[in-house]
């Protein structure tokens, strides 16, 4: 047997009760999802798509409830035409901050395409929250990767109740840094209403499904994410959606479309199946991503690498970071990727400067959706420590497909 198979067959035994608690998880969100179809009385008609304004769409406002239902929330948005998670995002944060607010990022600085949504970087004047006089800052997480309660509360002091959104970012992102878990979430939340008026929004983004309960049945007032992430099931073509509070998603209405028309128009275009069909897929796609996670994680622990999480961590998101040491066996990790994918994959992925992002990017995504990250993909910025950010996996067996061609391209790089 070769040192592969070796490591396969161990891991297998090893994450047999694992993969039993990631059905477990499975099970109890199925659940939910279904029983807020039922609740909704989903038919065949609601598929049918719209055209023009839109209004009425049946199909549209229903899974706007189910949306709002599946994350304990009140009122949820959910949209194809939502660009992306970062659209999504952009939506949120121009809906709640006005002039003179300031923005508290209560978790280390956000997802680097954020940093011009915000205006810490890019050109004045593009229409940044830094153009509308929104004043921004931040709070470190703690070495250790907890929330640092202390600095919060002298942050929320120091603004003197302008805080009016205080953000977190529950998945690590492109971050050296733990996934903070939903009970976490919670306890930040109840600090922060304790001590303000802020609204606490999250970035859901990698996070859904993930564990039994989202962001908003803790606490969190709007909660946001991709719908080529998780809640879309690998089967939504593209969309995003927010959910929250009534009066904050009624804001995110405006936002999206204009004051007024709210979530009133918007034609579906024939997107919404998919849409409903993505979520019903949803958390048994999660479930085979985050056991394709556990596996990586287990083979490259097993080959000498850095891991975070841990292969016998229970997950927050569906993100397995392996820490590379070089910018060579970075690339090779990606490459391997994209070599064992269903999609492209002949292609050699090369580091490249992505839009809104700072260092170069290289990205393994060999997926029937363009840049799906809950399709297994791969990508890391090149810079020390060379981390290696692995999601996704459509099917656990093509998972693991994928991550054996990343290990056998990792090994034949460092023999050379
Ligand atoms: C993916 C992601 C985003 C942005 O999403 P895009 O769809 O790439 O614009 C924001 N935050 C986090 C944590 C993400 O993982």
């Amino acid at each position: 047997m070769t040192q592969l198979q070796e490591l396969t067959q161990k891991a297998e035994a090893a994450l047999a009760p694992h993969f039993r608690r990631v059905d477990a998880i499975a099970r109890f969100n199925t659940e939910k999802v279904m029983e807020a179809f039922r609740e909704e009385r989903v038919s065949e008609g609601m598929f049918a798509p719209s055209s023009g304004y839109g209004y009425d769409d049946r199909g549209r406002e229903t899974l706007d409830r189910i949306y709002a239902r599946v994350f304990g929330a009140e009122a949820a948005i959910v949209r194809h035409s939502i660009a992306c998670g970062t659209h999504a995002l952009t939506i949120g944060l121009f809906a709640l901050l006005r002039p003179g607010d300031v923005l508290l990022a209560v978790t280390g600085k956000p997802y680097d395409t954020l940093d011009e949504v915000i205006g810490v970087t890019g050109i004045p004047g593009c229409g940044s929250l830094k153009d509308f006089g929104v004043d921004y800052d931040e709070v470190a997480l703690l070495p250790d990767g907890t929330p640092d309660y202390e600095g919060i509360a002298r942050a929320l002091d120091k603004h003197g109740g302008r805080v009016k959104v205080a953000f977190i970012q529950r998945s690590k992102g492109y971050m050296d840094r733990p996934t903070l878990t939903v009970s976490q979430i919670g306890e930040m939340a109840a600090f922060i209403k304790a001590r303000s008026s802020a609204h606490v929004m999250v970035d859901n983004c990698y996070g859904e499904f993930t564990e039994e309960r989202e962001p908003t049945e803790v606490g969190a007032d709007l909660i946001v994410g991709s719908l080529i992430k998780n809640p879309g099931g690998g089967i939504a073509e593209s969309g995003g959606y927010l959910a929250g509070k009534r009066e904050l998603v009624e804001l995110c209405g405006w936002r999206l479309t204009s004051p007024g028309e709210g979530t009133e128009v918007g034609a579906t275009l024939g997107q919404t199946k998919p849409m409903y069909k993505g979520l019903f897929f949803a958390p048994h796609v999660v479930a085979q991503a985050i056991k394709t996670a556990h596996f990586a994680a287990y083979i490259f622990d097993g080959l000498g690498y850095g891991t975070e999480p841990a292969w016998d961590t229970p997950r927050s998101d569906i993100i397995q970071a392996v820490r590379c040491g070089s910018a060579d066996t970075l690339v090779a990790f990606c490459r391997g990727i994209q070599a064992g994918s269903p999609v492209d994959s002949f292609v050699t992925c090369e580091p490249w400067q992505m839009p809104g992002y700072t260092d170069p990017v290289v990205m393994a995504a060999g997926t029937f959706t363009q840049g799906s990250s809950l399709e297994l993909s791969a990508d890391g910025p090149i810079r020390p420590p060379y981390l290696a950010y692995l999601q996704g996996g459509l099917t656990y067996e093509s998972g693991v497909i994928g991550v054996l061609s990343a290990a056998q391209a990792v090994l034949e790089q460092t023999k050379k």
